[in-house]
Protein backbone atom coordinates (compact mmCIF):
# COMPACT_ATOMS: atom_id res chain seq x y z
CA UNK A 1 0.00 0.00 0.00
CA UNK A 2 1.36 3.28 -0.92
CA UNK A 3 2.28 5.96 2.20
CA UNK A 4 -0.92 8.38 0.08
CA UNK A 5 -3.58 5.53 0.70
CA UNK A 6 -1.79 4.64 4.26
CA UNK A 7 -2.11 8.31 5.38
CA UNK A 8 -5.83 8.36 3.63
CA UNK A 9 -7.00 5.06 5.72
CA UNK A 10 -5.50 6.54 8.84
CA UNK A 11 -7.30 9.66 8.48
CA UNK A 12 -10.75 7.68 7.43
CA UNK A 13 -10.59 5.62 10.49
CA UNK A 14 -9.98 8.58 12.51
CA UNK A 15 -13.18 10.16 10.93
CA UNK A 16 -14.88 6.89 11.53
CA UNK A 17 -14.19 6.77 15.01
CA UNK A 18 -14.96 10.28 15.85
CA UNK A 19 -18.23 9.59 14.38
CA UNK A 20 -19.03 6.55 16.27
CA UNK A 21 -18.12 8.32 19.72
CA UNK A 22 -19.89 11.72 18.89
CA UNK A 23 -23.34 10.59 20.07
CA UNK A 24 -21.91 9.68 23.13
CA UNK A 25 -21.19 13.11 24.24
CA UNK A 26 -22.64 15.56 26.73
CA UNK A 27 -25.24 15.42 29.53
CA UNK A 28 -29.17 15.60 28.92
CA UNK A 29 -31.19 18.21 31.21
CA UNK A 30 -35.45 18.02 30.24
CA UNK A 31 -35.48 22.08 32.02
CA UNK A 32 -36.43 24.29 29.23
CA UNK A 33 -36.59 21.38 26.91
CA UNK A 34 -40.16 20.52 26.14
CA UNK A 35 -39.93 24.60 25.31
CA UNK A 36 -37.14 24.38 22.86
CA UNK A 37 -38.71 20.98 21.04
CA UNK A 38 -41.47 22.77 19.69
CA UNK A 39 -43.85 20.03 21.56
CA UNK A 40 -47.43 20.68 20.33
CA UNK A 41 -49.43 23.05 22.58
CA UNK A 42 -51.84 20.66 23.18
CA UNK A 43 -49.30 18.43 24.67
CA UNK A 44 -47.42 21.16 26.95
CA UNK A 45 -49.57 20.92 29.96
CA UNK A 46 -49.34 17.29 29.97
CA UNK A 47 -45.96 16.28 28.69
CA UNK A 48 -44.44 18.54 31.72
CA UNK A 49 -46.59 16.91 34.24
CA UNK A 50 -45.70 13.33 32.83
CA UNK A 51 -42.28 14.23 32.91
CA UNK A 52 -42.35 15.92 36.17
CA UNK A 53 -40.08 13.60 37.99
CA UNK A 54 -37.10 14.35 35.45
CA UNK A 55 -36.94 17.75 36.53
CA UNK A 56 -33.95 19.34 37.89
CA UNK A 57 -32.07 16.01 36.54
CA UNK A 58 -29.18 15.91 35.22
CA UNK A 59 -27.94 12.89 32.79
CA UNK A 60 -25.32 11.72 32.18
CA UNK A 61 -25.93 9.89 28.70
CA UNK A 62 -28.04 9.50 26.01
CA UNK A 63 -28.87 6.12 27.07
CA UNK A 64 -29.66 7.43 30.36
CA UNK A 65 -31.84 10.54 29.65
CA UNK A 66 -34.62 8.47 27.06
CA UNK A 67 -34.19 5.20 29.57
CA UNK A 68 -35.84 7.79 32.26
CA UNK A 69 -37.89 9.59 29.49
CA UNK A 70 -39.51 6.21 28.26
CA UNK A 71 -40.11 4.82 31.63
CA UNK A 72 -42.53 8.23 32.70
CA UNK A 73 -43.79 8.49 29.05
CA UNK A 74 -44.61 4.80 28.46
CA UNK A 75 -46.08 4.56 32.53
CA UNK A 76 -48.58 7.17 31.59
CA UNK A 77 -49.39 5.95 27.99
CA UNK A 78 -49.79 2.65 29.33
CA UNK A 79 -52.71 2.93 31.78
CA UNK A 80 -54.53 5.00 29.13
CA UNK A 81 -54.08 2.32 26.91
CA UNK A 82 -55.45 -0.74 29.34
CA UNK A 83 -58.50 1.70 30.34
CA UNK A 84 -58.71 2.08 26.51
CA UNK A 85 -58.98 5.93 26.81
CA UNK A 86 -57.32 6.07 22.85
CA UNK A 87 -58.24 9.59 22.45
CA UNK A 88 -56.58 10.60 25.39
CA UNK A 89 -53.29 8.97 24.52
CA UNK A 90 -50.08 10.55 23.13
CA UNK A 91 -49.47 8.89 19.74
CA UNK A 92 -46.59 11.23 18.74
CA UNK A 93 -43.03 10.50 19.30
CA UNK A 94 -40.87 13.60 21.29
CA UNK A 95 -38.14 11.81 21.82
CA UNK A 96 -35.75 13.02 19.16
CA UNK A 97 -36.89 16.51 19.49
CA UNK A 98 -37.05 16.45 23.39
CA UNK A 99 -33.38 14.79 23.39
CA UNK A 100 -32.11 17.50 21.18
CA UNK A 101 -33.52 20.01 22.70
CA UNK A 102 -32.01 18.44 26.17
CA UNK A 103 -28.78 17.67 25.27
CA UNK A 104 -25.66 20.07 25.98
CA UNK A 105 -22.52 18.78 24.78
CA UNK A 106 -19.20 20.11 22.93
CA UNK A 107 -20.60 19.14 20.11
CA UNK A 108 -23.51 21.58 20.59
CA UNK A 109 -21.39 24.53 20.99
CA UNK A 110 -18.55 24.02 18.48
CA UNK A 111 -20.25 21.91 15.35
CA UNK A 112 -17.74 22.60 12.60
CA UNK A 113 -14.52 21.02 14.44
CA UNK A 114 -16.37 18.42 15.36
CA UNK A 115 -18.23 18.37 11.78
CA UNK A 116 -14.82 18.37 10.66
CA UNK A 117 -13.04 15.66 12.95
CA UNK A 118 -15.72 13.46 12.02
CA UNK A 119 -17.33 13.69 8.47
CA UNK A 120 -14.76 15.64 7.25
CA UNK A 121 -11.70 13.63 8.00
CA UNK A 122 -13.27 10.09 6.74
CA UNK A 123 -13.63 12.46 3.36
CA UNK A 124 -10.14 13.44 3.26
CA UNK A 125 -9.03 10.01 4.09
CA UNK A 126 -11.80 8.22 1.31
CA UNK A 127 -10.36 10.74 -1.08
CA UNK A 128 -6.92 10.01 -0.79
CA UNK A 129 -7.01 6.47 -0.36
CA UNK A 130 -8.86 6.68 -3.63
CA UNK A 131 -6.78 8.48 -5.22
CA UNK A 132 -3.48 7.32 -5.05
CA UNK A 133 -1.14 8.33 -8.27
CA UNK A 134 -1.69 5.90 -10.73
CA UNK A 135 0.88 6.71 -13.46
CA UNK A 136 2.74 4.12 -14.92
CA UNK A 137 -0.27 1.31 -13.83
CA UNK A 138 -1.41 0.34 -17.58
CA UNK A 139 -5.03 1.33 -18.76
CA UNK A 140 -7.68 -0.78 -17.58
CA UNK A 141 -10.03 -2.15 -15.12
CA UNK A 142 -8.13 -3.76 -11.90
CA UNK A 143 -10.20 -6.02 -9.73
CA UNK A 144 -7.08 -7.55 -9.41
CA UNK A 145 -7.67 -9.99 -5.65
CA UNK A 146 -11.00 -9.12 -5.40
CA UNK A 147 -11.58 -12.76 -3.85
CA UNK A 148 -8.61 -12.63 -1.48
CA UNK A 149 -9.73 -9.49 -0.14
CA UNK A 150 -11.81 -9.52 3.44
CA UNK A 151 -13.63 -6.54 2.61
CA UNK A 152 -14.59 -7.55 -0.87
CA UNK A 153 -15.19 -11.42 -0.59
CA UNK A 154 -17.24 -12.05 2.93
CA UNK A 155 -14.31 -11.96 5.10
CA UNK A 156 -13.96 -10.68 8.54
CA UNK A 157 -14.26 -6.98 7.37
CA UNK A 158 -17.02 -7.40 5.26
CA UNK A 159 -18.90 -8.89 7.86
CA UNK A 160 -17.93 -5.84 10.04
CA UNK A 161 -18.77 -3.03 7.54
CA UNK A 162 -22.27 -4.92 6.98
CA UNK A 163 -22.89 -4.83 10.81
CA UNK A 164 -22.05 -1.11 10.90
CA UNK A 165 -24.34 -0.65 8.39
CA UNK A 166 -27.16 -2.60 9.49
CA UNK A 167 -26.58 -0.79 12.78
CA UNK A 168 -26.43 2.47 11.59
CA UNK A 169 -29.97 2.26 9.59
CA UNK A 170 -31.77 0.71 12.86
CA UNK A 171 -30.78 3.79 14.37
CA UNK A 172 -31.53 5.85 11.92
CA UNK A 173 -35.15 4.62 11.52
CA UNK A 174 -35.73 3.77 14.78
CA UNK A 175 -33.72 5.40 17.47
CA UNK A 176 -32.40 8.49 15.93
CA UNK A 177 -32.98 10.08 19.25
CA UNK A 178 -29.98 8.80 19.97
CA UNK A 179 -27.83 10.59 17.43
CA UNK A 180 -28.48 14.35 18.64
CA UNK A 181 -25.60 15.06 18.61
CA UNK A 182 -24.60 13.82 14.60
CA UNK A 183 -27.63 16.22 13.99
CA UNK A 184 -26.67 19.55 16.58
CA UNK A 185 -23.08 18.94 14.19
CA UNK A 186 -24.72 19.12 11.15
CA UNK A 187 -26.94 22.10 12.38
CA UNK A 188 -25.65 24.97 10.80
CA UNK A 189 -25.18 23.66 7.21
CA UNK A 190 -28.79 23.05 7.61
CA UNK A 191 -29.63 26.50 8.20
CA UNK A 192 -27.37 27.97 5.61
CA UNK A 193 -28.81 25.92 2.95
CA UNK A 194 -33.17 25.99 3.78
CA UNK A 195 -32.70 28.26 6.97
CA UNK A 196 -34.38 25.24 9.45
CA UNK A 197 -32.91 23.20 11.77
CA UNK A 198 -30.84 19.52 10.86
CA UNK A 199 -33.11 16.32 11.06
CA UNK A 200 -31.51 13.03 11.14
CA UNK A 201 -32.61 13.09 7.22
CA UNK A 202 -30.35 15.85 6.58
CA UNK A 203 -27.65 14.19 8.51
CA UNK A 204 -28.53 11.01 6.50
CA UNK A 205 -28.68 13.14 2.68
CA UNK A 206 -25.18 14.70 3.53
CA UNK A 207 -23.13 11.63 4.14
CA UNK A 208 -25.33 9.72 1.47
CA UNK A 209 -24.11 12.66 -1.03
CA UNK A 210 -20.81 12.56 -0.20
CA UNK A 211 -20.39 9.26 -0.30
CA UNK A 212 -21.65 8.87 -3.47
CA UNK A 213 -19.50 11.61 -4.47
CA UNK A 214 -16.14 10.45 -2.76
CA UNK A 215 -16.91 6.88 -4.22
CA UNK A 216 -17.96 8.45 -7.95
CA UNK A 217 -14.09 9.88 -7.87
CA UNK A 218 -12.86 6.23 -7.48
CA UNK A 219 -14.63 5.25 -10.24
CA UNK A 220 -13.67 7.83 -12.58
CA UNK A 221 -10.37 6.21 -11.85
CA UNK A 222 -10.81 3.10 -11.64
CA UNK A 223 -13.04 2.84 -14.89
CA UNK A 224 -10.74 5.95 -16.61
CA UNK A 225 -10.44 4.07 -19.91
CA UNK A 226 -14.38 4.04 -20.34
CA UNK A 227 -16.42 6.92 -21.29
CA UNK A 228 -19.73 5.38 -20.37
CA UNK A 229 -18.44 4.67 -16.96
CA UNK A 230 -17.31 8.25 -16.56
CA UNK A 231 -20.33 9.51 -17.68
CA UNK A 232 -22.75 7.73 -16.21
CA UNK A 233 -21.11 8.56 -12.92
CA UNK A 234 -21.18 11.89 -13.28
CA UNK A 235 -24.70 11.67 -14.18
CA UNK A 236 -25.34 10.06 -10.47
CA UNK A 237 -23.28 12.48 -8.89
CA UNK A 238 -25.19 15.64 -10.53
CA UNK A 239 -28.35 14.00 -9.82
CA UNK A 240 -28.16 13.44 -5.88
CA UNK A 241 -26.11 16.38 -5.20
CA UNK A 242 -28.47 18.57 -7.56
CA UNK A 243 -31.62 16.84 -7.26
CA UNK A 244 -31.59 14.61 -4.18
CA UNK A 245 -30.10 17.14 -1.70
CA UNK A 246 -29.62 20.56 -2.60
CA UNK A 247 -32.80 21.30 -4.21
CA UNK A 248 -35.09 20.21 -1.96
CA UNK A 249 -33.43 22.49 0.51
CA UNK A 250 -33.39 25.58 -1.62
CA UNK A 251 -37.22 24.71 -2.39
CA UNK A 252 -37.86 25.00 1.84
CA UNK A 253 -36.04 28.46 1.88
CA UNK A 254 -38.21 29.71 -0.53
CA UNK A 255 -41.02 28.64 1.54
CA UNK A 256 -42.24 25.72 -1.13
CA UNK A 257 -42.56 22.10 -0.52
CA UNK A 258 -39.73 19.98 -0.29
CA UNK A 259 -39.53 17.87 -3.52
CA UNK A 260 -37.05 15.35 -5.13
CA UNK A 261 -38.27 15.92 -9.15
CA UNK A 262 -36.65 13.18 -9.64
CA UNK A 263 -38.30 10.64 -7.28
CA UNK A 264 -40.95 8.64 -9.36
CA UNK A 265 -43.79 6.89 -7.69
CA UNK A 266 -43.57 3.68 -6.56
CA UNK A 267 -40.08 4.60 -4.98
CA UNK A 268 -41.62 7.57 -3.59
CA UNK A 269 -44.45 5.94 -2.38
CA UNK A 270 -45.72 8.61 -0.33
CA UNK A 271 -46.03 10.94 -3.28
CA UNK A 272 -50.09 10.44 -3.00
CA UNK A 273 -50.11 10.23 0.68
CA UNK A 274 -52.93 12.67 1.53
CA UNK A 275 -50.40 14.67 3.74
CA UNK A 276 -48.45 14.99 0.23
CA UNK A 277 -51.63 16.28 -1.95
CA UNK A 278 -52.58 18.49 0.16
CA UNK A 279 -49.11 19.93 0.56
CA UNK A 280 -49.16 20.31 -3.43
CA UNK A 281 -52.42 21.67 -3.56
CA UNK A 282 -52.00 24.80 -1.24
CA UNK A 283 -48.92 25.74 -2.51
CA UNK A 284 -49.88 27.40 -5.38
CA UNK A 285 -48.33 27.24 -8.78
CA UNK A 286 -45.68 25.33 -7.97
CA UNK A 287 -47.20 22.73 -6.06
CA UNK A 288 -49.30 21.82 -8.99
CA UNK A 289 -46.49 22.16 -10.89
CA UNK A 290 -44.68 19.48 -8.74
CA UNK A 291 -48.14 17.13 -8.59
CA UNK A 292 -48.62 17.25 -12.60
CA UNK A 293 -44.79 16.91 -12.98
CA UNK A 294 -44.87 13.49 -10.66
CA UNK A 295 -47.56 12.19 -12.24
CA UNK A 296 -46.47 12.95 -16.32
CA UNK A 297 -43.13 10.89 -14.88
CA UNK A 298 -45.22 7.85 -14.05
CA UNK A 299 -47.39 8.03 -17.24
CA UNK A 300 -45.04 8.83 -19.73
CA UNK A 301 -41.75 9.89 -18.55
CA UNK A 302 -41.11 6.01 -17.39
CA UNK A 303 -42.66 4.33 -20.45
CA UNK A 304 -41.22 6.58 -23.24
CA UNK A 305 -37.79 7.40 -21.96
CA UNK A 306 -37.87 3.20 -21.01
CA UNK A 307 -39.20 2.03 -24.86
CA UNK A 308 -36.25 4.10 -26.35
CA UNK A 309 -33.04 3.47 -23.71
CA UNK A 310 -34.32 0.61 -21.79
CA UNK A 311 -34.62 1.09 -17.66
CA UNK A 312 -31.17 2.13 -17.50
CA UNK A 313 -31.51 5.92 -18.07
CA UNK A 314 -33.08 5.61 -14.83
CA UNK A 315 -31.20 3.05 -12.55
CA UNK A 316 -28.15 3.77 -13.74
CA UNK A 317 -28.34 7.42 -14.62
CA UNK A 318 -30.24 9.22 -12.54
CA UNK A 319 -31.32 7.85 -9.52
CA UNK A 320 -30.32 7.91 -5.40
CA UNK A 321 -30.22 4.23 -4.57
CA UNK A 322 -29.17 3.35 -7.93
CA UNK A 323 -26.02 6.07 -7.43
CA UNK A 324 -25.23 4.38 -4.19
CA UNK A 325 -25.17 1.09 -5.51
CA UNK A 326 -23.11 2.25 -8.45
CA UNK A 327 -20.47 4.21 -6.46
CA UNK A 328 -19.89 2.96 -2.65
CA UNK A 329 -21.44 -0.32 -3.62
CA UNK A 330 -19.32 -1.32 -6.67
CA UNK A 331 -16.34 -3.31 -4.85
CA UNK A 332 -19.29 -5.41 -3.84
CA UNK A 333 -20.61 -6.26 -7.40
CA UNK A 334 -19.44 -9.65 -7.65
CA UNK A 335 -21.21 -10.81 -4.64
CA UNK A 336 -25.00 -11.01 -6.36
CA UNK A 337 -26.20 -14.42 -6.64
CA UNK A 338 -26.27 -15.96 -9.64
CA UNK A 339 -28.42 -19.01 -9.32
CA UNK A 340 -31.46 -19.60 -11.06
CA UNK A 341 -33.33 -19.90 -8.01
CA UNK A 342 -32.15 -15.97 -6.54
CA UNK A 343 -33.93 -15.46 -10.26
CA UNK A 344 -36.85 -16.95 -9.13
CA UNK A 345 -37.02 -15.23 -5.81
CA UNK A 346 -35.87 -11.88 -7.16
CA UNK A 347 -39.69 -12.68 -9.40
CA UNK A 348 -41.71 -13.40 -7.02
CA UNK A 349 -40.41 -10.79 -4.23
CA UNK A 350 -39.87 -7.54 -6.30
CA UNK A 351 -43.44 -8.03 -8.30
CA UNK A 352 -45.27 -8.30 -4.88
CA UNK A 353 -43.75 -5.48 -3.56
CA UNK A 354 -44.89 -3.67 -7.01
CA UNK A 355 -48.64 -5.16 -6.38
CA UNK A 356 -48.62 -3.75 -2.88
CA UNK A 357 -47.69 -0.26 -3.50
CA UNK A 358 -50.14 -0.13 -6.03
CA UNK A 359 -53.19 -1.29 -4.30
CA UNK A 360 -52.62 0.93 -1.41
CA UNK A 361 -51.75 3.61 -3.86
CA UNK A 362 -55.35 2.84 -5.26
CA UNK A 363 -56.81 2.61 -1.56
CA UNK A 364 -54.94 6.12 -0.59
CA UNK A 365 -56.22 7.96 -3.60
CA UNK A 366 -59.83 6.19 -3.56
CA UNK A 367 -59.62 7.01 0.28
CA UNK A 368 -58.60 10.88 -0.63
CA UNK A 369 -61.55 11.23 -2.97
CA UNK A 370 -63.91 9.88 -0.30
CA UNK A 371 -63.78 12.25 2.13
CA UNK A 372 -61.50 9.58 4.23
CA UNK A 373 -64.71 7.25 4.99
CA UNK A 374 -63.38 4.48 2.42
CA UNK A 375 -61.59 1.88 4.58
CA UNK A 376 -59.47 4.62 6.71
CA UNK A 377 -58.17 2.40 9.31
CA UNK A 378 -56.98 0.36 6.49
CA UNK A 379 -55.26 2.86 4.96
CA UNK A 380 -53.15 4.43 7.59
CA UNK A 381 -52.30 0.54 9.04
CA UNK A 382 -51.29 -0.33 5.30
CA UNK A 383 -48.78 3.03 5.73
CA UNK A 384 -47.57 1.81 8.38
CA UNK A 385 -46.78 -1.27 6.79
CA UNK A 386 -45.39 -0.17 3.89
CA UNK A 387 -42.84 2.53 5.61
CA UNK A 388 -42.03 -0.20 8.41
CA UNK A 389 -41.23 -3.30 6.01
CA UNK A 390 -40.54 -1.69 2.77
CA UNK A 391 -39.64 1.82 3.08
CA UNK A 392 -36.79 1.17 5.69
CA UNK A 393 -36.53 -2.34 6.44
CA UNK A 394 -36.12 -3.60 2.68
CA UNK A 395 -35.13 -0.39 1.27
CA UNK A 396 -32.58 0.71 3.87
CA UNK A 397 -31.89 -2.01 6.22
CA UNK A 398 -31.51 -4.79 3.97
CA UNK A 399 -30.82 -2.66 0.77
CA UNK A 400 -27.79 -1.19 1.69
CA UNK A 401 -26.53 -3.09 4.51
CA UNK A 402 -26.41 -6.08 2.98
CA UNK A 403 -24.02 -4.55 0.25
CA UNK A 404 -21.27 -6.56 1.96
CA UNK A 405 -23.23 -9.73 2.08
CA UNK A 406 -25.17 -10.21 -1.06
CA UNK A 407 -23.91 -7.32 -3.51
CA UNK A 408 -24.71 -3.63 -4.15
CA UNK A 409 -28.08 -4.01 -5.97
CA UNK A 410 -30.40 -6.18 -3.28
CA UNK A 411 -32.64 -3.30 -3.44
CA UNK A 412 -32.75 -2.71 -6.87
CA UNK A 413 -33.17 -6.22 -7.76
CA UNK A 414 -35.35 -8.29 -5.32
CA UNK A 415 -37.84 -4.44 -3.75
CA UNK A 416 -37.38 -1.64 -5.58
CA UNK A 417 -41.27 -1.26 -7.08
CA UNK A 418 -40.25 1.06 -9.70
CA UNK A 419 -37.59 -0.89 -11.08
CA UNK A 420 -40.42 -3.48 -11.66
CA UNK A 421 -42.30 -1.17 -13.30
CA UNK A 422 -39.06 -0.15 -15.51
CA UNK A 423 -38.48 -3.47 -15.26
CA UNK A 424 -41.61 -4.94 -17.46
CA UNK A 425 -41.40 -1.85 -19.99
CA UNK A 426 -38.29 -2.93 -20.71
CA UNK A 427 -38.59 -6.54 -21.36
CA UNK A 428 -41.72 -6.49 -23.20
CA UNK A 429 -41.56 -3.12 -24.91
CA UNK A 430 -38.05 -1.17 -25.28
CA UNK A 431 -35.21 -0.68 -28.21
CA UNK A 432 -32.72 -1.73 -25.54
CA UNK A 433 -30.90 -4.87 -25.06
CA UNK A 434 -27.24 -6.44 -24.57
CA UNK A 435 -25.64 -7.79 -28.21
CA UNK A 436 -23.28 -10.61 -27.79
CA UNK A 437 -20.90 -11.80 -30.50
CA UNK A 438 -20.96 -15.48 -29.34
CA UNK A 439 -17.75 -16.64 -31.78
CA UNK A 440 -15.65 -14.42 -29.77
CA UNK A 441 -16.44 -15.48 -26.43
CA UNK A 442 -13.74 -17.42 -24.17
CA UNK A 443 -15.99 -18.42 -21.42
CA UNK A 444 -13.92 -16.73 -19.25
CA UNK A 445 -16.68 -15.74 -16.81
CA UNK A 446 -15.86 -12.01 -16.03
CA UNK A 447 -19.36 -10.58 -17.19
CA UNK A 448 -21.28 -12.87 -15.15
CA UNK A 449 -18.84 -12.45 -12.03
CA UNK A 450 -19.38 -8.70 -12.12
CA UNK A 451 -23.38 -8.16 -13.29
CA UNK A 452 -24.24 -7.01 -9.79
CA UNK A 453 -27.63 -7.70 -10.67
CA UNK A 454 -26.97 -11.82 -10.78
CA UNK A 455 -27.44 -11.93 -14.39
CA UNK A 456 -25.58 -15.12 -16.21
CA UNK A 457 -24.23 -12.81 -19.06
CA UNK A 458 -22.21 -15.44 -20.15
CA UNK A 459 -24.50 -18.06 -20.81
CA UNK A 460 -26.34 -15.81 -23.09
CA UNK A 461 -22.50 -14.90 -24.60
CA UNK A 462 -22.05 -18.59 -25.12
CA UNK A 463 -25.06 -18.77 -27.36
CA UNK A 464 -24.75 -15.27 -29.34
CA UNK A 465 -28.43 -14.94 -27.87
CA UNK A 466 -29.34 -10.92 -26.82
CA UNK A 467 -29.67 -10.11 -23.43
CA UNK A 468 -33.26 -8.78 -22.55
CA UNK A 469 -33.65 -9.28 -19.08
CA UNK A 470 -36.24 -6.74 -16.87
CA UNK A 471 -33.64 -6.37 -14.27
CA UNK A 472 -30.66 -5.73 -16.00
CA UNK A 473 -30.10 -2.49 -14.98
CA UNK A 474 -27.73 -1.56 -18.37
CA UNK A 475 -24.71 -0.30 -16.19
CA UNK A 476 -22.35 -1.99 -18.60
CA UNK A 477 -19.77 -3.45 -16.35
CA UNK A 478 -20.30 -6.47 -17.87
CA UNK A 479 -19.13 -5.21 -21.49
CA UNK A 480 -16.35 -2.72 -19.72
CA UNK A 481 -14.71 -5.91 -17.99
CA UNK A 482 -15.02 -8.42 -21.21
CA UNK A 483 -11.56 -8.88 -22.77
CA UNK A 484 -12.75 -10.15 -26.02
CA UNK A 485 -15.76 -7.38 -26.43
CA UNK A 486 -18.41 -9.08 -27.01
CA UNK A 487 -21.26 -7.22 -25.45
CA UNK A 488 -22.44 -4.31 -26.80
CA UNK A 489 -25.00 -2.56 -24.76
CA UNK A 490 -27.59 -1.07 -28.28
CA UNK A 491 -30.91 0.79 -28.92
CA UNK A 492 -32.36 -0.63 -31.98
CA UNK A 493 -35.22 -1.56 -33.54
CA UNK A 494 -37.45 -3.57 -31.84
CA UNK A 495 -37.53 -6.82 -34.70
CA UNK A 496 -35.09 -9.34 -33.65
CA UNK A 497 -34.56 -8.18 -30.69
CA UNK A 498 -35.60 -10.91 -28.57
CA UNK A 499 -33.71 -14.29 -30.44
CA UNK A 500 -34.61 -17.18 -28.52
CA UNK A 501 -31.27 -19.58 -29.23
CA UNK A 502 -31.42 -22.79 -27.25
CA UNK A 503 -28.58 -25.23 -26.94
CA UNK A 504 -29.18 -28.35 -27.84
CA UNK A 505 -27.86 -31.39 -26.16
CA UNK A 506 -27.47 -34.68 -26.62
CA UNK A 507 -28.62 -36.48 -30.12
CA UNK A 508 -32.77 -36.40 -28.37
CA UNK A 509 -32.61 -32.97 -29.17
CA UNK A 510 -33.25 -31.90 -25.93
CA UNK A 511 -33.75 -27.69 -25.44
CA UNK A 512 -31.97 -25.90 -22.86
CA UNK A 513 -33.34 -22.09 -22.47
CA UNK A 514 -31.03 -20.86 -19.87
S1 LIG B 1 -26.17 -7.53 -17.68
FE1 LIG B 1 -24.45 -6.08 -17.79
S2 LIG B 1 -25.40 -4.07 -18.04
FE2 LIG B 1 -27.00 -5.47 -17.29
S3 LIG B 1 -26.93 -5.25 -15.07
FE3 LIG B 1 -25.59 -6.97 -15.57
S4 LIG B 1 -23.54 -6.05 -15.73
FE4 LIG B 1 -25.03 -4.36 -15.83
S1 LIG C 1 -16.47 -11.51 -20.21
FE1 LIG C 1 -16.61 -11.61 -22.43
S2 LIG C 1 -15.28 -13.33 -23.01
FE2 LIG C 1 -15.65 -13.50 -20.79
S3 LIG C 1 -17.43 -14.89 -20.66
FE3 LIG C 1 -18.24 -12.79 -20.68
S4 LIG C 1 -18.68 -12.39 -22.83
FE4 LIG C 1 -17.34 -14.17 -22.76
Amino acid sequence: MKMIQKTGLVLFLIGLGAFILIPFFGSYSIDEALVRANTKDIHQEKMAEILAPMYGETYSSNFAFLGAFGENFNSYNDKLKDQALWDQVIWDDYRFALAKAAVSSPVTENPWHFLFLSIGLAVLGGLLYNLPSHAGEPEGIKNNGIFHSSMKAKGWLGMLTGSFLILFYIVLYWYPAFMVNLVWMVNPISEMLSGNPASQWFLYGLIYTLAIIVMGIRMFRKYRGNKYQQLRTASVMFFQTAFAFLIPEILVLLNQPYFDFKNIWPLDYDFFYDYQIDTFLSSGGVGMFMLIWGILLIIIGVPVFTYFFGKRWYCSWVCGCGGLAETVGDPFRQLSDKSVKAWKYERVIIHSVLVLAVVMTAITIANYFSGFSFLGNVTNQLHSFYGFAIGSAFAGVVGTGFYPFMGNRVWCRFGCPLAAYLGIVQRFKSRFRITTNGGQCISCGNCSTYCEMGIDVRAYAQKGQNIVRSSCVGCGVCSAVCPRGVLKLENGPEDGRINELPIIIGNNSIKLNV
